[in-house]
């Protein structure tokens, strides 16, 4: 329902956490976030973005890449289980999802044949594994790997990625889902809608369907599904604050 990214130079879990709090209005059931800093952190609730606050009070919350989402269940019950982000088998990495993946049931079945274990009753799920299967086969690099994944999924998405082992890129990408990048200085953020974004930068290229984005702090990338370089461009928003 709501998604939240952010690499740079600042701590990313205010602007993940105050991020989340500006699209609750669009309501939503859990929430969660993930977080980078020597390794990959992962935390996730049922219910309101405070009760994720709650949650995380005591723990260490550094790192300068992270991402967040607000659910709106569409397969799965509303649980912690269920809550975004869903990891991968080996745990390296993680995604959150706005959306319907339609032929997950399928990819599923797939995937556990061949001994992928899952955690959660959602659609979501099986694009991480894949996302990981393919690069266990294949070798391939993060996101020439997501960018096959998603020749192979039929629904509707905006989703973010982060990597253990990448730990300096954030991939994102949509189909059907909005998705907006906003451009810092040595720093982006990414949002479901404009909300989030608005009091760091005016700077924002819009996502169109089909497109993945690999942004690193001081690289961005645009390629569409079909391995073509895009380039982007950086509307100026007119909000005022
Ligand atoms: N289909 C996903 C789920 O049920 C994402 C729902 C959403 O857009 O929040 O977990």
């Amino acid at each position: 329902c709501g998604i939240v990214g952010y690499i740079g130079h600042r701590d990313a879990y205010p602007i993940v956490i105050k991020g989340l709090q500006r699209l609750e209005y669009r309501g939503y059931d859990s929430a969660g976030i993930a977080l980078y800093d020597k390794e990959l952190k992962v935390y996730k609730k049922a219910g309101k973005v405070a009760d994720l606050e709650n949650f995380v009070k005591d723990v260490n919350l550094a790192g300068t890449i992270g991402m967040g989402h607000t659910r709106w269940a569409t397969h799965g019950a509303p649980s912690d289980r269920n809550s975004h982000p869903h990891s991968s088998g080996d745990r390296k990495l993680t995604i959150i999802h706005n959306g319907i993946i339609e032929n997950y049931a399928v990819i599923k079945e797939t995937l556990i044949a061949k001994g992928h274990i899952f955690k959660s009753d959602t659609d979501t799920e099986v694009l991480i594994h894949l996302v990981q299967d393919i690069q266990a086969e294949t070798g391939l690099d993060l996101l020439e790997a997501v960018r096959i994944t998603l020749t192979k999924v039929i629904g509707a998405y905006a989703i973010v990625i982060m990597s253990a082992d990448q730990p300096d890129t954030l991939i994102a990408a949509r189909k059907g889902s909005p998705m907006v990048l906003g451009v810092g200085k040595g720093e982006y953020f990414i949002a479901s809608d404009a909300t989030p974004i608005v009091e760091y930068t005016k700077n924002v290229i819009y996502l169109n369907d089909n497109e993945i984005a690999y942004i690193k702090r001081d690289e961005l990338v645009i390629k569409n599904i079909d391995n073509v370089i895009q380039t982007p461009y950086v509307h100026e928003l007119d909000m005022k604050l």
